[in-house]
């Protein structure tokens, strides 16, 4: 393969996806740079949400399309923010800031503060692939008390590792891509490609 769309506008994603596969000889071109809008995530599971984005932003360019659906999973809030990670506060506009303020407010007073990311991966040969790569990855760490740290992105500030004594935002972009829920998947795809 030696293009294919990341169906996602994120810029911290696309930025991490970028980094991670043009080592790989592979031009990567993004969705907004064909025109191409957001598909909707309507969808209640991680899954099912991937697969609608690559398949949408298969069928109108017409290559092969990478789509992640991703988030964080709090157990003691039952696993939200989930599916809603990047719109918990509201879509109007989807703000990391206020997700994070929002996250902290259904934090207090809660003393199981463990949670996830989870990235699930879809790759997509074409729009009507029966056979599509997937692969996923989680990572575990807890929920902090307040934000620290200026690196990465979304709930990022709020990530805390304990076994780094750090939170997520202050790794650098080597360190965090090899540990991460991103990382893990998209290393996991990898190896399901060089086998296809
Ligand atoms: P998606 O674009 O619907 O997959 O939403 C993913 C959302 O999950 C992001 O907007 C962030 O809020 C959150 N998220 C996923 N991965 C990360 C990460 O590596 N760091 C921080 N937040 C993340």
């Amino acid at each position: 393969m030696q293009k294919l769309v990341i169906a996602s506008n994120n810029p911290g994603k696309l930025r991490e996806f970028q980094f991670l596969l043009q080592p790989l000889g592979i031009e990567v071109l993004t969705q907004a740079q064909l025109g191409i809008a957001e598909a909707a995530e309507p969808h209640y599971t991680f899954i099912e949400n991937a697969l609608a984005k690559a398949r949408h932003v298969s069928c109108l360019s017409g290559l092969p399309a990478l789509a992640d659906d991703s988030g964080i999973c709090v157990e003691a809030l039952g696993g939200a923010p989930g599916v809603l990670s990047a719109r918990y506060a509201g879509d109007d506009p989807k703000s990391d800031r206020r997700n994070n303020e929002k996250l902290l407010q259904e934090m207090q007073g809660v003393a199981d503060r463990r949670a996830h990311y989870y990235c699930v991966l879809v790759l997509l040969h074409h729009a009507g692939d029966p056979q599509p790569l997937i692969a996923e990855g989680e990572w575990h760490g807890e929920i902090a008390h307040e934000e620290r740290g200026d690196g990465g992105f979304g709930y990022d500030p709020l990530f805390w590792l304990p076994e780094l004594g750090k939170m997520s935002a202050e790794l650098e972009h080597v360190q965090k891509h090899a540990i991460s829920h991103r990382g893990k998947a998209l290393r996991a795809l990898l190896e399901k490609l060089k086998i296809s």
